[in-house]
């Protein structure tokens, strides 16, 4: 699957053209969703261990999450985020193009929430699952990164039922969608998505999503690849 060069090309100009209006119709549809979910997502955040890391942002690329991790996500923004960095952050989230980098031999779009040049997670307090559960202690010792520590001690491992429980009472209050068809549907998409599907429509969001971002992620492509189902992803350089 080639890239939509095309749909790509339509999400700068409507970075330059309707970013300001992009930034109140972002907020008003999370404000319009309410409190619903919210503090779920905080106390199942707060049931895992608690870590700390060498902070080098390797793993900092789009990540997947659920659509109330989103709308959490939103809310914590709305409230700590002048109009000023609303703006950069909703420009950020259609320019696809500038977020394209090469990890390792990979090609990955960066999170829309990672200053590369400060090293700061713009949404550390809210930040999902995906991140919270990167480098835990498993069962049989290891990390997927060992350069993740503790905060308390001892190390509390995590085992994959605990980490599945914990996100199927996400999963159950959150939108799903078929990326495509036949495929079933997914609760996880990546935070761009989330944005699109509130901005535009939930068709123009999965549009996007197949065209546009898995051509872009390795780790997208990789994911639908490895599903077997779409073995003529290419992504782009
Ligand atoms: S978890 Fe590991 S790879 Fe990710 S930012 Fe921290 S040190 Fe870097
Ligand atoms: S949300 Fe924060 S911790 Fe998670 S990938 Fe983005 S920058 Fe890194």
């Amino acid at each position: 699957m080639q890239i939509n060069s095309e749909l790509l090309q339509k999400l700068k100009v409507a970075a330059v053209k309707n970013a300001g209006s992009y930034v109140e119709k972002v907020l008003v549809s999370s404000t319009e969703h309410g409190n619903f979910g919210m503090d779920l997502v905080d106390r199942l955040h707060d049931q895992l261990p608690a870590t700390a890391c060498d902070n080098c942002g390797a793993c900092c690329n789009s990540i997947s999450i659920f659509s109330i991790e989103y709308h959490r996500i939103i809310r914590d923004l709305m409230t700590r985020c002048p109009p000023e960095r609303l703006r950069r952050f909703i420009v950020s989230a259609l320019r696809l193009d500038q977020r394209q980098a090469e990890i390792g031999s990979e090609k990955r779009l960066r999170c829309v929430f990672r200053d590369d040049e400060t090293k700061v997670c713009l949404i550390h307090p809210v930040r999902p699952f995906a991140c919270r559960i990167f480098g835990l202690l498993k069962s049989d010792g290891t990390r997927e990164c060992e350069r993740v520590r503790d905060i308390n001690f001892p190390p509390q491992t995590v085992s994959e039922e605990f980490l599945t429980e914990l996100q199927s009472r996400v999963l159950e209050n959150s939108e799903s969608y078929e990326p495509f068809e036949g495929t079933g549907k997914i609760h996880f998409f990546p935070v761009e998505f989330w944005i699109y599907r509130y901005l535009f429509s939930p068709q123009r969001a999965l549009q996007i999503y197949r065209e546009v971002m898995i051509p872009m992620s390795g780790a997208l492509t990789s994911f639908w690849k490895d599903k077997r189902k779409f073995a003529d992803i290419e992504t782009i350089d």
